[in-house]
């Protein structure tokens, strides 16, 4: 049985991506090196940050879930991109 979900999709770089999904990242493999911080930050959406050591989440709204932070980091930290939901938001955040 198929499920039909109602999306929200951004458009950028000539492409459409289907919003409400945010990076998950791990802290252990985090070196806070900033890649993906500064690439979300010149690519416009501005999600990320150093958070006490290491990269959060800290503006889950702006996602376009792209998955640039994805390829930027060295130690794959970001793996996985998941729902964004604000009532249980992934303990990385
Ligand atoms: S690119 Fe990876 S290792 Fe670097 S700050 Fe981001 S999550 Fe951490």
């Amino acid at each position: 049985m198929s499920k039909r979900i109602e999306v929200e999709v951004a458009e950028a770089f000539g492409r459409t991506f289907v919003k409400g999904n945010i990076p998950e990242i791990n802290p252990v493999r985090c070196l806070a090196c900033r890649h993906c911080v500064n690439l979300c930050q010149k690519l416009g959406p501005n999600v990320l940050d150093i958070v006490d050591g290491v990269a959060k989440v800290v503006r889950p709204e702006n996602c376009i879930g792209d998955g640039a932070c994805m390829m930027a980091c060295p130690t794959k930290a970001i793996f996985l991109m998941s729902r964004y939901d604000p009532a249980s938001p992934p303990a990385a955040i």
